[in-house]
């Protein structure tokens, strides 16, 4: 299927790795130039090579911590206006409800929610100027389904969710549609890492945790990194024009639910 998004311009954050490359590699095979943005400097520039040497599409890279104010700024202007805005982060650590401090629950919210929200608030309103645009969160299937354990992520992403609820129906008849994506279990750095710490905690090698966690999602396996970017791309695609405000399961039909 042709998305009808050749020669649109995309900021995608937090993406050399994991699920935000997913997504600039199905942006890029749709023919979206990207401004790619990661903290570590050499991965983003490979990132950036490999995908303008395997698509042809203009990539500018940005280095900087998206969840700090001024990097977010410099990502912001360097990219200028764009059609396309896929909001992403590190997800916060694991832990227990007790221990969580002010600080901990500040650093989540600053990350998975107020810096969506600031990505957002810079580039509605050149979205809007044009009537089209394209805003895709990437949140957690947390949100729908709660992991006792990321209950920083569960809280912080609520916020956001509240936020793109309201928004999303304001900005529609502008032409522009703002959905979240929420990613259930998928084969990135950030499951292998979660995967290690649930190894530690049951006694089991990460290789069992792995396939334990498997073997509890309907589809029997992990989600790739590809099957997450294509999901989004279409949501970013001229045919998606009438999806606003959604949150979409991305989760092996993990989330025991009939709606
Ligand atoms: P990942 O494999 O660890 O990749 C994260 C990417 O984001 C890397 O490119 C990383 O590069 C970049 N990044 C991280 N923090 C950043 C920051 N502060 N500023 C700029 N770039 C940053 O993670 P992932 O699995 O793709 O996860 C992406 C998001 O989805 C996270 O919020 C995660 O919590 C959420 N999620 C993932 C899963 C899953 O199963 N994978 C499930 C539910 C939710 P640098 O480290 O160089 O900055």
């Amino acid at each position: 299927m042709d998305l009808g998004i050749r020669g649109r311009r995309a900021l995608v954050s937090a993406s050399s790795k994991g699920l935000g490359r997913g997504v600039a590699e199905a942006l890029a095979a749709a023919g979206v130039d990207l401004v790619l943005n990661a903290r570590g400097q050499a991965a983003l520039a490979a990132t950036a090579a490999e995908i303008t040497g395997r698509y042809g599409v203009r990539v500018l890279a940005v280095a900087g911590d998206i969840t700090d104010a001024g990097a977010c700024a410099e990502v912001l202007a360097a990219a200028g206006a764009v059609d396309i805005l896929v909001t992403n982060a590190g997800g916060p650590p694991p832990g227990h409800w007790s221990d969580w401090s002010r600080d901990d629950f500040l650093r989540a919210i600053d990350a998975n929610m107020l810096t969506p929200v600031a990505l957002m608030q810079a580039c509605l309103p050149g979205m809007i100027a044009q009537g089209w645009g394209r805003v895709v969160n990437i949140t957690s299937a947390a949100v729908k389904s709660p992991i006792a354990e990321l209950g920083l992520s569960n809280t912080a992403r609520a916020g956001l969710t509240g936020f793109v609820a309201g928004t999303a129906r304001q900005v529609a008849r502008h032409g522009v549609t703002i959905n979240n994506l929420l990613p259930g279990l998928h084969a990135t750095d950030r499951a292998t890492a979660l995967d290690a710490g649930a190894a530690a905690k049951a006694g089991i090698t990460p290789v069992e945790a792995a396939a334990r966690r498997a073997a509890s999602i309907p589809a029997g396996r992990y989600g790739t990194a590809a099957e997450f970017g294509a999901a989004c791309a279409f949501l970013c695609s001229a045919h998606a024009g009438y999806i606003i405000g959604q949150n979409i399961l991305l989760d092996g039909g993990a989330a025991n639910a009939t709606f």
